[in-house]
């Protein structure tokens, strides 16, 4: 098999803030993997927060060309070989994996969805998710979303949270999770916490740093919603020690190396009684409807990371009024270009 790599640079239909900074473009790597004039397309949506760059992915997916071997149904172990090469760098490793599982699904004329198992699965509805911005500028935004999504993904770690929840809560008849991506202190997220459960928060993500496990502890045990591990449950590995300290994970195909890491991570959370959200960086259609493959595993989906596009050059998986997701019929992965 033969690969191949190149970086696309998508900007944003507006700045995109959490707790950590502001996004206006998005910087992916689009992989594809050829064999015998078929071809699979996957894609890297890297995050300097987990130590990659769009450069990052292309010298390590050059890197890691020598893992692929003759064998397009041989993805596990190609995943293995990928992970015993290199460690971390998920992100190029998750193109890779998916532009394998596009190529197989092809070569078989199967949806990737049909060919593990999941026809038939409803999938959850996806949240739409609401930067940081001035509160009434945030409940503008949940206004309109509300109107497309039943779900709104509110980002925290400002210092007008509380005001914020309650603007989003006023302008939005939708569901409001929240995330802080690690920006309180444990004291700080249970006092929050306190706050928003009234006005109808279903769950609260991450609210201190990933390293502190305790802290997710200390939280869980007094919050009065669930509490879920993002930036704290980056591959399977981290599932084990995340139990009693959380109620659920967010799996990101870019944090854990594509389907095989996530699936391999929904098994290990599933065993170990965690509840699952599959969530997305900001990244185009091709990997946000390879995650869609495997949504119907999970309880929770955050996957409008190319919702956020101002232009997304290919198209899959679609969402229809309320956040519904819909599936391509089209083998692999689904996906062609948007123009
Ligand atoms: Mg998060």
């Amino acid at each position: 098999m033969e690969l191949y790599a190149r970086i696309v640079e998508l900007p944003l239909v507006t700045p995109f803030t959490i707790a950590r900074g502001t996004q206006t473009v998005a910087r992916n790597v689009v992989v594809e993997v050829r064999h015998e004039g078929v071809t699979g397309v996957g894609a890297a949506a890297p995050s300097a927060f987990y130590g990659e760059s769009a450069e990052h992915v292309m010298a390590t997916v050059a890197c890691l060309a020598e893992c692929l071997g003759d064998d397009p149904f041989a993805i596990e172990q190609v995943f293995d070989r990928m992970n015993r090469s290199i460690r971390f760098n998920a992100a190029a490793k998750a193109a890779i994996d998916m532009a394998m599982w596009d190529l197989a699904g092809k070569l078989c004329a199967l949806p990737v969805h049909r060919m593990l198992g999941l026809s038939g699965l409803p999938l959850p509805r996806t949240s739409f998710t609401i930067g940081i911005d001035r509160p009434e500028a945030m409940a503008d935004r949940a206004a309109e979303a509300a109107r497309r999504f039943s779900v709104l993904k509110v980002k925290l770690g400002s210092a007008d949270d509380l005001e914020i929840v309650k603007a989003v809560r006023r302008s939005a008849n939708a569901t409001i999770r929240v995330d802080a991506n690690a920006a309180w202190t444990p004291k700080e997220a249970v006092a929050l916490a306190d706050q928003i459960a009234p006005l109808g928060v279903e769950l609260l993500e991450q609210p201190v740093p990933p390293w502190d496990l305790d802290g997710l502890r200390f939280v869980r045990e007094r919050a009065q919603m669930p509490v879920v591990a993002d930036e704290s449950a980056v591959t399977w590995e981290d599932v084990p020690r995340l139990v009693g300290a959380v109620d659920g994970i967010n799996i990101k195909l870019m944090k854990c190396g594509g389907i095989t890491g996530a699936l391999r991570m929904i098994r290990a959370a599933r065993a170990c009684g965690l509840k699952i959200m599959l969530g997305c960086m900001v990244e185009t259609s091709i990997s946000i409807t390879a995650a869609a493959q495997i949504a119907g595993l999970v309880d929770w989906a955050d996957l409008d990371g190319n919702l956020l596009l101002s232009h997304d050059p290919w198209k899959g998986v679609s969402v229809r009024d309320g956040g519904e997701l819909v599936l391509p019929d089209a083998p692999g992965l689904g996906i062609s270009p948007s123009e």
